[in-house]
């Protein structure tokens, strides 16, 4: 039978002997299985009773989230006012604690929806503080985080965790049910868990149900039984080079050059995004037109994204499929978006949401037991010219073509950085830095373009994994006195 009590969060029961931890470090995961997530998209509930039930549990996640934050809040205050004054410990054991004694008075419909909804919205609160104060004491990467403010129903993320009670994918392979909500129909066939659960091959930890763009969906937080490795594939090794005019420029070392195109009706959807976008501007707000064009620009949004996902997927999927080594670029995206300067430029980094190509490469890479290799932040593949080591000029920014600076002649952008990639690091040593300084140059953060000169100092190089000697490169770049700037990079002997 395809049913299966969700642990309890611990997932103490396959946890002993822990191996590695779960994506969010919560639980150990036994050897041999993996996390791995599901989502399928449900209808909403036809009964007028069952989609208010779902509706309510959203609400009730975002009191508990409000209450819990107002009680750390006044705490604070009576802290400020009588340092003796004992405040609820900021965690949820005690929150939902305290939140168990009040709900009575603050709360009396509490009994309407499952715990598990309150309880999501004080660990998400709980969450949102421990990043806080870790930002705060510079325990976490990354940019600041705010103190947590109150959760309007405009802004806040419809959504609500179970991780106990009955969550079920039943046999007929169309219906989810979750605890208090009941039943709700998949949209789409969840043979993929199920038959995986059935066989006792996938657990489920937990499941979210989730409102975006207006629809619903249900992610599935699943243990699952890793695949006996399928063998790598036959191909070598692939530089690739992800940008924003093609979704990807792949070299290989066959010298087969591979031009990953983003799909067409993306292309299409972001153009007449933005026609709608403008036409929703134009509207007045609360006016029929103006809900008509919110709707159809949430449309549009979600086959955007949805889209760009499939495209990505395809791409990593193939990549996997067909080499053993795959190089990528270690992509700093928010110093990409800082160097480019117009509005409109930054947007196109966001549009292409290339952050998610590399987690994506990363699992799916370990599945096949082939390597990704991750190129150093600092080497600059779109600048130092593949096979002349000359360091490439560039007419106007972020020009598709390039030229050498010793022969003069046209080189591609996209092509040059594959190459590279590829045949890093061996590509980097070819510059006059290697050669003449003893030590690597610090960098020198000049920045500009899509290179990966763009960067601000960061953990980067942490996995990069040595090579071999490749390919031979030619040893006359080394004296190469256009290159006297070299390349900023690191940890290079
Ligand atoms: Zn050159």
């Amino acid at each position: 039978m395809a049913e299966v009590v969700a642990l309890n969060g611990t997932a103490a029961e396959v946890a002993s002997p822990p191996q590695k931890r779960s994506p969010g470090g919560k639980f150990a995961i036994l050897d041999g299985w993996i996390a791995r997530g599901f989502t399928f998209e449900v209808t909403w509930p036809t009964a007028p009773e069952a989609a208010s039930r779902v509706r309510s549990h959203f609400g009730a996640r975002r009191f508990a989230y409000n209450w819990a934050l107002g009680q750390v809040k006044a705490d604070m205050d009576a802290k400020g006012a009588d340092p003796t004054h004992e405040s609820v410990p900021w965690n949820l054991y005690a929150l939902r604690k305290r939140f168990n004694a009040e709900k009575t008075t603050v709360a009396p419909w509490w009994g309407e929806n499952s715990k598990e909804a309150y309880a999501t919205g004080i660990a998400d609160l709980c969450t949102a503080l421990k990043n806080w104060s870790e930002a705060k004491w510079g325990k976490r990467k990354g940019p600041k985080v705010g103190f947590p403010v109150f959760k309007s129903r405009r802004k806040d993320q419809a959504r609500v965790r179970f991780s106990t009670g009955t969550i079920r994918v039943t046999p007929d392979r169309r219906t989810i049910t979750l605890p208090v909500v009941g039943p709700l129909r998949s949209k789409e066939n969840t043979r993929r868990l199920e038959r995986l659960v059935g066989a006792g091959k996938a657990r489920i930890l937990s499941a979210t149900l989730t409102e975006r763009w207006g629809r619903l969906f249900v992610s599935f937080s699943c243990i699952v039984q890793a695949h006996p490795y399928q063998a790598p594939a036959t191909g070598g090794r692939a530089g690739v080079d992800l940008g924003l005019r093609v979704l990807a420029t792949v070299a290989d070392d066959s010298g087969t050059i591979t031009h990953v195109q983003n799909p067409a009706p993306l292309r299409a959807t972001l153009s007449e995004r933005r026609r709608v976008g403008r036409q929703l501007s134009r509207r007045i707000p609360g006016s029929q037109g103006h809900r008509a064009a919110k709707a159809k620009l949430a449309r549009l949004d979600r086959r955007v994204v949805h889209l760009r996902r499939d495209a990505h997927h395809q791409l990593t999927s193939w990549l996997v499929g067909t080499y053993r080594e795959v190089v990528i670029e270690d992509l700093d995206l928010a110093a990409i978006k800082k160097s480019m300067g117009r509005r409109a430029f930054r947007r196109a980094v966001s549009d292409a949401a290339l952050g998610a190509i590399r987690p994506q490469l990363t699992y799916k890479m370990e599945w096949r037991g082939s390597t990704l290799t991750v190129a150093d932040r600092w080497f600059a593949s779109s600048k130092i010219h593949h096979g002349c080591g000359c360091r490439l000029i560039e007419r106007k920014r972020l020009d598709k073509q390039l030229v050498c600076a010793r022969t003069g002649e046209p080189v591609d952008r996209d092509i040059n950085a594959a190459k590279n990639l590829r045949d890093w690091p061996d590509t980097a040593s070819c510059g006059s830095v290697g050669a003449t300084a003893s030590k690597p140059s610090s960098p020198t953060g000049s920045g500009g373009g899509l290179g990966s000169d763009a960067g601000s100092s960061g953990a980067g190089g942490g996995d990069v994994r040595p090579l071999q000697s490749w390919e031979a490169v030619p040893g006359e770049a080394r004296t190469d006195p256009d290159n006297r700037r070299g390349t900023p990079r690191r940890g290079a002997a």
